[in-house]
């Protein structure tokens, strides 16, 4: 099988070449490429007003974001912050390689993302934080979590990863709770080759995470905290300098083609998508659909028939992070029964930007047919 006849479930947007190229030249003038170059800081500026939020510090990977993210707050040893298993295995990891306590709390069928309704009984004394996923871009209910914290004095940071561009009620997604992270990754929506970010409200942060990015180093002679090395380097702020360019023609490609799924399989039996909210205006980051119990073959069935075909859809997010080896038995007693629910149930089909509409009409007859 030759490999440009597979359709992959994502695939990278990359600028023009010549505009990287051009991108670049300068660095080959200064042989400055990398700490807190001109690029990190334009990127930082550009992506503070395209996201609409107030602070903004780039992080080298999405799953550093949410470490450092995590370590800013300078919890306590063994606090537990409240998540849900329905992610990237990152959420978890983060949780657990900052020496906290991951507790699982339960998802909402109709959109993946945490059970607002059941945080509160899962609160201990020693609960510090809730991490909620804006998972696929929907959007967690912000309001009713914000009072929670508020209520209990626990802080809130969305793992925001496949949230990029998107907005709920007019504002930028990163405004809501004490902190969000977005990944740049070469397969999100929006990508720097590696990358992310963390946005927050409060500029002492910035300082924090400077320092926790760059070992801490404040002078020539002073290091000021045990920090790690976590700083994007100039190539890759470059990249998301140019793609940046192009980010809202990305979207309405996206949007074409979420448009296309929809038409085709939104009246046969047994698909099922997730429920849209009128106040967000969606990135439309994956296609992530139900395979419920009356379409005429189980999701692992489709998946298989599909790969036949050369399309390979992903099952996202399968095995829930909780299940996975590294975990196993830990977190057993979780109640999770959507989550458990969705994980068995989904298949997330091919969606980026430049898949043809003949693409799409093919994969919806094998789905359909
Ligand atoms: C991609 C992703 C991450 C990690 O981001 P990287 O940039 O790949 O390190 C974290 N959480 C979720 C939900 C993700 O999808």
């Amino acid at each position: 099988m030759e490999w440009k006849d597979r359709i992959n479930v994502t695939k990278a947007s990359l600028p023009p070449y010549e505009e990287f190229a051009e991108a670049i030249r300068p660095l080959w003038e200064s042989h400055l490429l990398t700490n807190m170059g001109i690029y990190h800081e334009k990127l930082e500026k550009e992506l503070k007003g395209y996201l609409g939020v107030q602070e903004l510090s780039l992080i080298v990977n999405g799953h550093m974001a949410l470490e450092l993210a995590l370590q800013m707050m300078g919890f306590p040893e063994g606090g537990e912050v409240i998540t849900t298993p329905f992610t990237f295995v990152s959420t978890t990891h983060a949780i657990v390689r900052s020496g906290l306590i991951p507790v699982f709390c339960d998802v909402k069928l109709k959109d993946g993302t945490i059970d607002e309704t059941k945080i509160e009984r899962l609160i201990t004394k020693k609960t510090v934080a809730i991490l909620p996923v804006h998972v696929y871009g929907n959007v967690c209910n912000v309001e009713e979590i914000e009072k929670i914290a508020s209520c209990y004095k626990l802080k809130v940071i969305y793992d925001a990863a496949h949230a990029f561009g998107v907005k709920y009620k007019g504002n930028g997604i990163g405004i809501y709770g004490d902190a969000s992270i977005f990944s740049f990754h070469a397969t999100k929506v929006f990508h720097t080759i590696e990358g992310g970010a963390v946005t927050f409200r409060e500029h002492k942060y910035y300082r924090r995470l400077y320092n926790l990015k760059n070992f801490g180093i404040r002078g020539e002679e002073l290091v000021e905290e045990v920090g790690a090395n976590a700083k994007m380097n100039e190539f890759c702020a470059a990249m998301g300098l140019c793609n940046l360019k192009h980010i809202d023609d990305a979207f309405i490609w996206r949007q074409k083609c979420y448009n296309l799924y929809r038409k085709y399989l939104n009246d046969v039996k047994g698909i099922k998508f997730f429920e849209e909210n009128s106040l967000v205006n969606s990135n439309y980051a994956y296609l992530p659909v139900l395979i419920e119990d009356d379409y005429r073959e189980s999701r692992d069935e489709l998946y298989n028939r599909l790969g036949k075909y050369n399309i390979f859809a992903r099952k996202y997010f399968y095995p829930l992070t909780l299940d996975q080896i590294c975990y196993m038995d830990k977190y057993k007693d979780a109640e999770v029964n959507n989550a458990r629910y969705l994980s068995s149930h989904i298949i997330t089909l091919p969606l980026f930007e430049g898949l043809e509409r003949e693409k799409i009409e093919k994969i919806c007859k094998i789905v359909a047919e």
